[in-house]
């Protein structure tokens, strides 16, 4: 970073200021975890879930660096989300499944995007979209194979099943999909694996049965990419694991499965001064100064996604050396106590990234404010500008 770049305004080159914070993500890192996510799911196409602006990395250009290491699939939550994509110009197939009533099934249809059905009147929704579109919806079937979320009930399955068929049959929809999403992958060996997995064999063997003929049966996220080989079928769908974050770090490190943390977030020091002992930091005063000493103001808080957990427990590299957050986090600031160690306005702090340089990663974070990497990633606010670094 350093803080020009070679946008001119017509009067000649400008310098852009530097960021007060900023989200470093590195795109090479990205695509690496991409083809190591692949190698381990050698005979399934590779799905990269993108939701949530690419938990907080950027969504757009991380799908295209997904495309360009392969990955034949993007996944979104949302259908704004999936329709974001093509509107960006992204190719490759898209599949989106999180619908309310009245959703913008036709514009997805239109958009060449992939649909998730769990119930009926989804269908209907679909099938209504493909004659308004004038062309057949590409349709996924869902079933809940335990998760308790979204997904048709086994008992609705052959219901559900059977009239997609009919659908098919009237070319108003292909059935391009049959899935389902684990509840408890993230914890090796837990028994609802074995048994979601037995659920969803079962509504694939009931979903040919009724004479479908989907091109991909998928299961697997990041933990079962990683550490579940039969869930892998035709596609694999991981999002965590592909911003280099490991789902079961209980398990393992990222480096321990090949991958490496995408995202690196750090801000400038916006003060460093001076205080007497005895000085009351941040609201509250949860924390007062143990002696004369020196306090440094990072100028990130809660709404740019710095959870308030992490109150008096957060990890910042600053000036060489791990400190924790002084005191509470506010809105846009919080407080380090650098204790005898100096530095100056305008240094960087570290939040988290890989490690490299000695910073805390995202995991330390999760641990320090009782959640997992996924939040403290996903949570960065929109005020933090994301600098895509080797983008192609
Ligand atoms: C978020 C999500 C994924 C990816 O999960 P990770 O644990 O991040 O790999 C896969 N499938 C569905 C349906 C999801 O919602």
């Amino acid at each position: 970073m350093n803080g020009t770049n070679g946008t001119t305004n017509g009067t000649g080159p400008t310098r852009v200021p530097p960021p007060r914070a900023w989200a470093a993500i590195d795109l090479a890192a990205l695509r690496a975890n991409v083809a190591a996510l692949r190698a381990k799911a050698p005979g399934a196409a590779f799905m990269a879930v993108l939701k949530a602006d690419a938990y907080g990395h950027g969504m757009v250009p991380c799908a295209r660096a997904a495309l360009e290491a392969g990955a034949q699939w993007l996944g979104v939550a949302t259908p704004e989300e999936a329709l974001a994509l093509r509107a960006a110009g992204l190719g490759g197939r898209v599949l989106c499944w999180l619908w309310t009533p009245g959703g913008p099934w036709r514009e997805c249809v239109a958009a060449d995007i992939d649909v998730t059905v769990s119930a009926r009147w989804a269908l209907e929704e679909a099938v209504a979209a493909a004659r308004a579109a004038g062309r057949t919806a590409r349709v996924q079937l869902k079933i809940d194979a335990g998760l308790g979320r979204n997904g048709a009930q086994p008992a609705d399955w052959p219901d559900l099943t059977r009239a997609a068929r009919a659908a098919e049959r009237d070319g108003l929809i292909k059935v391009t999909g049959v899935w389902a999403h684990f509840s408890c992958a993230d914890e090796p060996g837990h028994p609802s694996i074995d048994r979601e997995l037995g659920i969803f064999r079962e509504a694939v063997d009931r979903a040919a049965d009724a004479g479908l003929e989907p091109e991909v049966r998928h299961i697997a996220n990041s933990p079962g990419t990683l550490t579940l080989p039969e869930s892998h079928f035709d596609l694999v769908r991981p999002g965590v694991a592909m911003y280099g974050i490991s789902p079961v770090p209980q398990v393992g490190a990222p480096a321990d499965f090949g991958l490496r943390p995408v995202m690196t977030l750090s801000a400038r020091l916006a003060s460093v001064k001076r205080v007497p002992g005895g000085h009351g930091v941040s609201y509250g005063h949860q924390y007062v100064t143990p002696g004369e000493t020196t306090l440094a103001l990072v100028p990130v808080g809660y709404a740019d996604g710095v959870p308030r957990h992490a109150s008096s427990a957060g990890p910042v590299l600053v000036a060489g050396k791990w400190r924790t957050i002084a005191g509470r986090v506010a809105m846009d600031q919080f407080v380090l106590d650098l204790g005898g160690d100096t530095a100056e306005p305008g240094d960087e702090a570290v939040l988290f990234g890989p490690g490299d340089r000695g910073e805390p990663t995202a995991e330390d974070w999760a641990r320090a404010c009782g959640t997992i990497a996924y939040e403290i990633v996903t949570r960065v606010g929109s005020r933090v500008p994301r600098i895509h670094l080797d983008g192609r």
